[in-house]
C-alpha cells in the first residue's frame, strides 16, 4: 500500500467531512451493497473460437457499451480489432443499467455528445441489421415545486443554445390533457412537465449483446474469460497488450474497462481520478393500466417500459461505498456530493468493500494472476430497501402497478470522475493508448463515444468536440 501519510489523512478528512454532511441520511453500516461475483443478466455472446489472433490493429480492453461500439466504428472503417473482456460482454454496468436514452438536464456540456448518440442509436438497428431493443419511448420528467420547474426551464434554455440543431434535443414543456395522456393515471394533479419527445430505450440485457453478435459475423474477435493484464510498450509507444492466455501485438489499444480502468491504470503509473458509486435497479412486469413511456414523476418515481412489455424501475439514488480510493482522492468529489451528482440522492456505505478495496492487489507484474481475473463478473448487491422504497412510491402515484410483480433486483457500479464527465481521449504519455470510460450515461452516449474513438484512431474529422473528455484533466 503506497499512500502517503499525508494524502492519507487528508483523504480521511474529506471522507469524515462527507459522512458527516447532510447527505448521511440513516446509518453507514447498515447499508446493503457489497461488490461481488454475479452472474451475467446479459444474452450470452459466445466466446471466439482458435487461439488469440498473435497481432490486431486494435485491441480493445472490455466487453460492455462502450468496448463493444469503439470496436463497431473501428471494424466499419476496415480495421482488424480483437476485444478481450475479463467476464462476459455485458456482464457488468452495460448488463445493469436503468438505460434510458436521453438528454434531460444531462450536463450542457457533454449535450453534443449525447445527441449526436441519440441520433446514432436511431439508426442502430438498420446499421446492424437486428433489434437492440431500442425503442423510442417519450419521457416525462415532473417537479414537487417552482424552483426545481425553474431550473429545469434555465437548463433547456441553455441546452438549445449549446447544440448546433436545437430541433434535434426535442424538448418542450407541456401541461393539461398533454401531459395527462403521457402519465394516465398518476394520483398527483402535476400541472406541468418536461417532455423530451426522442427519448428511447434499449434493455440493457439485449443491447450490447446484439452489437457484440453483429460485430462478430463481420470477423471481430471477441475472447471473452480474456483479461488483459497490462500494456506492453516498445520505445515508449504502445506496442500490444498482455493477456491470461498470452500476447497480443498491436499499435493501439482502447481501455474501455468500466469501473477496473482506475486499477488498470494505476499499475502502469496513470492515475484516473473516479470513484466508484452503487445504483439498485429492478424489473417490473405490466399490469392493466400501467402507464406506458418512461416516465421521471417528481417524487421520486422512475418507470421505462422495455420492449418485452415489462418496467424497469429504478430508486435512482448513489451509494458511495467508503474504499481505499475515498481516503486518497475523496476530496475531489466534496463539491459534487455536496451538491448532488446529476441531482441524485446520495448515500454512503461502510461495509466489507473498504476492506477489499485495500486487499486488492495495486501494483503486479504481467506474468502474475491479476484481479481482473478475480472477479469475472461483479457487480454490487442491490439494496432491497431501496427497491422496496420505489415500488412503494410507484404505487403510490400510480396504483395499477399494485398487480405488478417483482421478476428481478440487481445491483450496478458506476466509477465517476468529479466532474461528472466521461473519458474519451487518447493518453499522452503512452502514444497509441485511448480510454474511453467514467460514463455516467455511457448507455446513451456509447455510439457516439465509439465513433469519437474511431475518429480518433483513424485521423478522421470529429463530428463532436473532444475537449471536454480528455484525459489530463483528471490524470494526477
Ligand atoms: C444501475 C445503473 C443504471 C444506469 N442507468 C443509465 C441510464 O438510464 N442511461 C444511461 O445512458 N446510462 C445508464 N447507466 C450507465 C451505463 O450503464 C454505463 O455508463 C455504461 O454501461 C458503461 O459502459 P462501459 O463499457 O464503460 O462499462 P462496462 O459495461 O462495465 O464494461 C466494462 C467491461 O470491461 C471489462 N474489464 C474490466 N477490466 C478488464 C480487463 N483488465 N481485461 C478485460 N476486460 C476487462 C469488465 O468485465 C466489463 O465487462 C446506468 C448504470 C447503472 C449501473
Amino acid at each position: 500500500m503506497n499512500i502517503s501519510r499525508r494524502k492519507f489523512m487528508w483523504g480521511a478528512g474529506a471522507s469524515a467531512v462527507v459522512a458527516g454532511s447532510g447527505a448521511v441520511l440513516t446509518p453507514m453500516l447498515q447499508r446493503e451493497g457489497v461488490l461481488t461475483e454475479t452472474p451475467s443478466r446479459a444474452l450470452p455472446v459466445a466466446t471466439s473460437e482458435g487461439p488469440l489472433p498473435a497481432a490486431a490493429d486494435v485491441v480493445i480492453i472490455g466487453g460492455g457499451i462502450q468496448g463493444i461500439c469503439s470496436a463497431l466504428f473501428l471494424a466499419e472503417r476496415g480495421l482488424a480489432v480483437v476485444i478481450c473482456e475479463k467476464g462476459e460482454v455485458a456482464g457488468e454496468q452495460s448488463g445493469r443499467a436503468y438505460s434510458q436514452i436521453m438528454t434531460w438536464e444531462l450536463d450542457v456540456a457533454t449535450l453534443p455528445l449525447v445527441v449526436h448518440s441519440k441520433d446514432l442509436w436511431r439508426g442502430m438497428n438498420e446499421r446492424i441489421g437486428a433489434d437492440t431493443s431500442w425503442r423510442i419511448r417519450p419521457r416525462v420528467q415532473t417537479y414537487v415545486d417552482e424552483a426545481g420547474l425553474a431550473a429545469a426551464k434555465e437548463w433547456a434554455a441553455q441546452a438549445k443554445a449549446a447544440v448546433a440543431n436545437p430541433a434535434l434535443l426535442a424538448l418542450r414543456f407541456i401541461d393539461g390533457a398533454e401531459l395527462q395522456g403521457h402519465i394516465p393515471g398518476a394520483r398527483t394533479p402535476w400541472k406541468v412537465g418536461g417532455l423530451e419527445e426522442n427519448a428511447a430505450s434499449v434493455d440493457p440485457e439485449i443491447g450490447t449483446p446484439m452489437i457484440a453478435r453483429y460485430l462478430q459475423t463481420k470477423g471481430v474477435k471477441i475472447f471473452t474469460r480474456c483479461a488483459v493484464r497490462g500494456l506492453e510498450t516498445q520505445g515508449g509507444r504502445i506496442c500490444g497488450v498482455v493477456t491470461e492466455n498470452g500476447a497480443i501485438r498491436a499499435p493501439t489499444v482502447v481501455l474501455a474497462a468500466g469501473s477496473w480502468s482506475r486499477l488498470f491504470l494505476g499499475n502502469h503509473g496513470l492515475e484516473l481520478r473516479t470513484l466508484p458509486l452503487y445504483l439498485s435497479q429492478q424489473r417490473l412486469t405490466a399490469a392493466e393500466g400501467t402507464p406506458r413511456g418512461n416516465g421521471a414523476i417528481g417524487n421520486g418515481v422512475y418507470y421505462r417500459l422495455q420492449a418485452d412489455g415489462t418496467y424497469a424501475n429504478a430508486p435512482r439514488i448513489f451509494t458511495a461505498p467508503l474504499v481505499r480510493e475515498s481516503m486518497t482522492i475523496g476530496w475531489d468529489f466534496l463539491p459534487a456530493f455536496l451538491h448532488g451528482m446529476h441531482g441524485l440522492p446520495l448515500h454512503f456505505s461502510l461495509n466489507s468493500d473498504l476492506l477489499h478495496s485495500f486487499e486488492t492487489p495495486h501494483h503486479w507484474k504481467l506474468d502474475e494472476i491479476t484481479p481482473f481475473e478475480r472477479l469475472r463478473v461483479a457487480t454490487p448487491t442491490p439494496s432491497h430497501a431501496f427497491c422496496d422504497l420505489a415500488l412503494e412510491r410507484l404505487r403510490r402515484e400510480f396504483p395499477a402497478f399494485e398487480k405488478s410483480k417483482v421478476i428481478e433486483r440487481w445491483g450496478g457500479c458506476v466509477d465517476l470522475a468529479a466532474d461528472v464527465t466521461p473519458v474519451i481521449s487518447p493518453v499522452d504519455r503512452y502514444p497509441g493508448l485511448l480510454v474511453n470510460t467514467a460514463h455516467s450515461f455511457g448507455m446513451t452516449q456509447g455510439p457516439a463515444a465509439g465513433e469519437l474513438i474511431a475518429d480518433m484512431i483513424t485521423g478522421a474529422r470529429p463530428k463532436v468536440d473532444p475537449a471536454p473528455y480528455r484525459f489530463s484533466r483528471l490524470a494526477a
